[in-house]
């Protein structure tokens, strides 16, 4: 904040700064802000987009401008409605302190009677449309022959598009002593031209370099199983352990529903979307720019309104339905001259989809493979490596150690560091040890159903909610018995005597061996292999037996079946195909600041135990 008050900036507009969350002026911003306000003098400004252009002529408009007076001052034009909407909602929020500001929005394909009105309420700052513009000036609606600031937005665009005649002649109504801004993305021929026309020994900025913003952005895509969606979003999360990101879903329910696994295995996530309220998404915002949410769940509308630079991967969850929103959500990273990378998940059927926009992006996508947990567990032991070597000794410390080289005394540092990562990575090899492959390979058909069951076995106990199990309670005891990794035990169904859980078929003989003379409380327990694989829920087809299995199924994942679970699903979900119902609720008052203690509760039983690690949520300690 103390960086914009250098620039020159007045209280009130500080203070809307301060409320929109920024924190330090962008580079543009830095090097135009305090040219703007010191001298009457025409710029031109190159910058890519998202380098925070819109303030950068918006702050210094502002503070000039005499509010006291209801002459239009000011005007901005920009190339398309959006654009023009865009900046006026920015100003406007930018001078919320400033009493009698009156900033009007014109545009085309609105109400011209409407607009004129406004205007005519004396409005010191037109944002406005070249076409609509050069309209209004005919009719007489529209009087600029005062203004004393003029700012071509996103000149280039406005040139592609033919907007040269309109801006010509809507400059030949405005008065001659002014001083005319122009900002680019880039700076062809035709963007000199119009800056030698309309302006005098302009001050000459330039951000970065000249080339378009889409040029810092690469493409990747990952083939997966449908089902293995979520699991391929978390090894993604996983192996970036610095991730900080925004995730596309195509719905609100699925928003919600990705963003609150993610939160229940760990992550600091949240979702976005338009059933929260606004306070609760300023929250998430919030939070988000704070980097206390390192992976945003959004969907395209909600997205719009995010403003976040350094923004590392865009991961598209799922496809969007309309090829050219994808531009959209890969645009939110490689911003402010950073680079970024936009993923998207695909399954088989949707590849065809990827080609079709390589035709749009005319860029490249390339084909990765979803790391394998051994790389991720490798990943993550350097990132801690390398946080233990930058973090600075805290000087409290000291004071307990004599105690503690006194414990440790025996060990060398080999052995220590052995300690150490076992500490924090034991939880997490053993999460990833026997984790497949996501990968399918580009070729061939398949038939999933088939595969599904070939690999996992369902198994049936006579044991239940009568000897005081309910599903994660059988799933912690079975984890603890067969000596399995948290993933191992899943689709854990508990009945009144009996249960359901599936492991992987590799498990199958550890599985049955331990439970071959078992007894509980002096019971003996019977386990059978069931035919059923636990999987087929929803496939057409099987005997009537199945079907009725099916449908008992069915009715037990009811929402009310589960409500003294609250928001605990069944994780067997991490296979692509949780079961539990999702409660409504902002993700941003999820409980990540609440320190877990290893083994003591459930919930963190759940999930790798790590520290700082991916989109993994952050303990304080
Ligand atoms: P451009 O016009 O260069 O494409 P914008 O002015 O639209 O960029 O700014 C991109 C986003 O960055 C906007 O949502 C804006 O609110 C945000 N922004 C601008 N300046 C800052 C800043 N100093 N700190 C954080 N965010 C900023
Ligand atoms: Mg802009």
């Amino acid at each position: 904040m103390t960086a914009f008050k250098a620039l020159g900036l007045e209280e009130h507009l500080l203070k809307a700064i301060a409320d929109m969350g920024f924190e330090t002026p962008s580079e543009i911003q830095a090097k135009a802000i305090p040219i703007l306000l010191e001298r009457e003098t025409d710029m031109v400004s190159l910058a890519q987009t998202g380098t925070g252009k819109t303030a950068a002529f918006g702050f210094p408009m502002l503070q000039k401008i005499d509010l006291k007076s209801r002459t239009t001052q000011g005007l901005i034009l920009s190339p398309t409605r959006e654009l023009c909407l865009q900046i006026t909602n920015e100003m406007i929020a930018y001078g919320k302190y400033m009493p009698g500001l009156n900033v009007t929005a014109i545009y085309g394909g609105a109400s011209i009677t409407d607009q004129a009105r406004q205007i005519k309420k004396g409005s010191q700052i037109i944002v406005a449309t070249p076409g609509r513009m050069k309209d209004m000036i005919g009719r007489g609606l529209v009087d600029i022959s005062k203004i004393e600031y003029c700012v071509l937005d996103e000149a280039d665009e406005m040139l592609n598009m033919g907007f040269y005649e309109d801006i010509t002649e809507i400059l030949s109504h405005s008065p001659k002593e002014k001083s005319t801004w122009l900002f680019s993305a880039t700076m062809p021929k035709e963007v000199s031209t119009i800056a030698k026309k309309f302006m005098r020994t302009p001050v000459e900025i330039t951000v970065g370099t000249k080339n378009v913003g889409s040029d810092q952005v690469s493409h990747e895509y990952y083939l997966v199983n449908a089902r293995d969606r979520y699991s391929a979003l978390k090894r993604l999360a996983d192996a970036n352990p610095e991730i900080f990101s925004v995730i596309f879903c195509r719905t609100k329910r699925d928003t919600q529903k990705v963003a609150e696994q993610l939160i229940e295995d760990g992550y600091n996530a949240a979702a976005l979307h338009g059933d929260l309220s606004q306070s609760q998404r300023d929250t998430v915002m919030k939070s988000f720019r704070a980097r206390q949410i390192q992976m945003l769940v959004a969907t395209d509308v909600a997205a719009r309104g995010i403003d976040v630079d350094d923004i590392t991967h865009v991961i598209n969850y799922q496809l969007p339905d309309e090829t050219e929103i994808y531009t959209h959500r890969s645009g939110r990273t490689g911003r402010a001259g950073k680079t970024g990378i936009s993923m998207v998940i695909v399954s088989k059927s949707e590849v065809r989809k990827i080609h079709t926009i390589e035709k749009m992006i005319q860029k490249k996508f390339i084909a990765k493979e979803i790391p394998s947990g051994m790389e991720i567990c490798e990943v993550q032991m350097f990132h801690l490596a390398n946080n233990i070597k930058d973090t600075a000794i805290n000087p409290e410390i000291n004071s307990y150690l004599p105690n503690i080289n006194e414990v440790l005394a025996d060990f060398s540092k080999e052995e220590l560091i052995q300690k150490v990562f076992s500490v924090e990575f034991t939880r997490f090899l053993n999460y990833y040890k026997n984790s497949k492959d996501l990968n399918i390979s580009g070729g061939g058909e398949r038939n999933f159903s088939e595969e599904d069951n070939k690999d996992s076995t369902r198994y049936f106990l006579n044991i239940g909610s009568k000897d005081d199990f309910d599903w994660m309670s059988l799933k912690d005891f079975l984890r603890d018995l067969l000596q399995l990794g948290k993933d191992d035990v899943y689709k854990v169904d508990v009945k009144d005597s009996f249960s359901f859980f599936n492991t992987d078929t590799t498990h199958q003989e550890v599985v049955m061996g331990i439970f071959q003379d078992f007894k509980l409380e002096g019971r003996q327990i019977n386990i059978e292999i069931s035919k059923d694989t636990g999987r087929s829920k929803g496939r057409s087809g099987g005997g009537g037996r199945d079907r009725d299995r099916g449908k008992r199924r069915g009715d037990r994942n009811d929402r009310g079946d589960r409500g003294d679970r609250g928001d605990r699903g069944d994780r067997g979900g991490d296979r692509g195909e949780r079961k539990g119902s999702f409660k409504k609720r902002s993700g941003a008052s999820s409980s990540s600041d609440k320190p877990a203690f290893k083994g003591k509760s459930r919930r963190s039983s759940e999930r790798p135990e790590t520290k700082g690690t991916g989109g993994r949520r952050r303990r304080k300690d």
